[in-house]
C-alpha cells in the first residue's frame, strides 16, 4: 500500500496536449476512478503514474518520494488493461504465477501467494484449467489476480471490465469493490463510465481535455458540480440545463428561460442577477397542482424502466425529464404543473458554478 501525490503533470504527444497541470493525491488504501469521455487523457495518466510514458512536466511521487526516475518495473506497480492477454497454454495457476516466476521467487512461496490470491478472488477451483476454459468474467478475475498475486504498492486499472456484457460487469464491479474492501491497496481505477465511477470510487477524479475538472466523492460530484460540463457527464438521466436570466420583480428572484418562468425562493439565488445556466436534475423536479407561480409542462414522451418512469416533457421551447413512480400514470399531450426546490438548483455563470456551498472536501 501507499499514497500517490501527482504535482503539475504535463504531457505532450507532438501538437496533442494530452495532459495539462495534473495534481492529484490518492490517499493510501484508497479506491481512486479516473473518470472522462474519450480523448482526455486517462489512459495517459496511468502510463505517466506506472513510468510507461514519461511526463513533459510534474512529478510523480510514491508515499512523498519522487519515483520519476524509476522504471516500471521498480516502481513496484501492477496494472490490468481492457486487452487483458492470458497465456493460453498456461493453466490459471501457472498464468498467476507467472510474474513470481519472473522474479525469481522461490517455488513454495509462488504456490502459497497464488493459492491466497486464488481464494480471495474465488478462483481456487480452476486453478488447473487453461483460459480457453473460462468464461468472460472468470479470464477478467485470472488478469487481476495475476496483478495481485505479488501485493503491489499500487494497483492500476485501465477499462478493465470494458470486454465483459452489462450483467457480467455490474457483478465483477461488486467483487472488486469487495475485494478492495479485502485487500486495502491503493487503486487507480480508469473508466469512461460514470456508473462504474460512482460505483467503485471513494474518490472521482473528473478529467476533460487533459485536465482535472473536478475531484470528490462520488456524491459531492453528483449533488455539487463545479462546472456544467461535471453536470451534464455525472447522472443519468443527464442534468436538465437551461440558460437564461435571473431578474428581481417585486422582491422575488425570477428566472426566464426560453419561453418559461422560474420563481427561484432561495435567499442566495436572490442577490443575483443577469445571464446564468440553471440545472436541474430529473429527481428533483416534482409535480405539483397548478397555480400561479407553477411552470406547465407538455407530456412529449414516456420512458418506462421499469423501477420508475421517466417523463420527457416540453417545458417553453426547452425540454425536461422528470423522474415519477413507476405506477404514476401519465398520457402524451398531457399538460402537468411541476415545482422545483430551489435549493436543488444548479446555477452556473459562464459554465462555472454560482452556488459554491459544499463544493470539495478535503
Ligand atoms: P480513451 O478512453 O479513448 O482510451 P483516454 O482518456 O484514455 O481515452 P488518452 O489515450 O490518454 O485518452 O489520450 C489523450 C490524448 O492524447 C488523445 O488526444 C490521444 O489522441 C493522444 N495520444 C495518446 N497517446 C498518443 C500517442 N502515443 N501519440 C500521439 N497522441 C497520443
Amino acid at each position: 500500500m501507499a499514497s500517490l501525490t501527482l504535482k503539475g503533470i504535463g504531457k505532450r504527444f507532438g501538437r496533442v496536449t494530452a495532459l495539462s497541470g495534473v495534481d492529484l493525491h490518492v490517499k493510501d488504501g484508497e479506491f481512486c476512478v479516473l473518470l472522462g469521455p474519450s480523448g482526455c487523457g486517462k489512459s495517459t495518466l496511468l502510463n505517466v503514474i506506472a513510468g510507461l510514458e514519461s511526463q513533459d512536466e510534474g512529478s510523480v511521487r510514491l508515499d512523498g518520494h519522487s519515483i520519476d526516475r524509476l522504471t516500471p518495473r521498480d516502481r513496484d506497480m501492477a496494472m490490468v488493461f481492457q486487452s487483458y492477454a492470458l497465456y493460453p497454454h498456461m493453466t490459471v495457476a501457472k498464468n498467476l504465477g507467472f510474474g513470481l516466476r519472473m522474479r525469481g521467487v522461490p517455488k513454495a512461496t509462488i504456490r502459497k501467494k497464488v493459492l491466497t490470491t486464488a481464494g480471495l478472488l474465488g478462483i481456487d477451483d480452476l486453478l488447473n484449467r487453461k483460459p480457453r476454459e473460462l468464461s468472460g468474467g472468470q479470464r477478467q478475475r485470472v488478469a487481476m489476480g495475476r496483478a495481485l498475486v505479488r501485493r503491489p504498492k499500487l494497483f492500476l486499472l485501465d477499462e478493465p471490465l470494458s470486454n465483459l456484457d452489462a450483467r457480467l460487469r455490474a457483478n465483477v464491479r461488486l467483487e472488486l469493490k469487495q475485494l478492495h474492501k479485502k485487500i486495502e491497496t491503493t487503486i487507480v481505477y480508469v473508466t469512461h463510465d460514470q456508473v462504474e465511477a460512482m460505483t467503485l470510487g471513494e474518490r472521482v477524479v473528473v478529467m476533460r481535455d487533459g485536465q482535472v475538472r473536478q475531484t470528490g466523492r462520488p456524491e459531492t460530484i453528483y449533488s455539487f458540480p463545479v462546472d456544467t460540463f461535471v453536470a451534464t457527464f455525472i447522472g443519468s438521466p443527464e442534468m436538465n440545463l437551461y440558460k437564461g436570466v435571473i431578474f428581481k420583480e417585486r422582491k422575488r428572484s425570477v428566472f426566464q428561460g426560453r419561453g418559461f418562468f422560474l420563481e427561484l425562493g432561495n435567499p442566495r439565488i436572490d442577490r443575483m442577477e443577469g445571464e446564468v445556466e440553471i440545472g436541474v436534475r430529473a429527481e428533483d423536479v416534482k409535480i405539483g397542482k397548478e397555480n400561479s407561480t407553477s411552470p406547465s409542462v407538455e407530456v412529449e414522451m414516456i420512458s418506462d424502466v421499469g423501477s420508475e418512469k421517466y417523463i420527457h416533457a416540453r417545458l417553453g421551447q426547452e425540454h425536461l425529464t422528470l423522474r415519477v413512480p413507476k405506477d404514476a400514470s401519465f398520457r402524451t399531450g398531457e399538460i402537468i404543473y411541476i415545482t422545483i426546490d430551489s435549493a436543488r438548483l444548479h446555477i452556473f455563470e459562464k459554465g462555472r458554478r454560482l452556488v459554491t456551498t459544499n463544493v470539495e472536501e478535503v
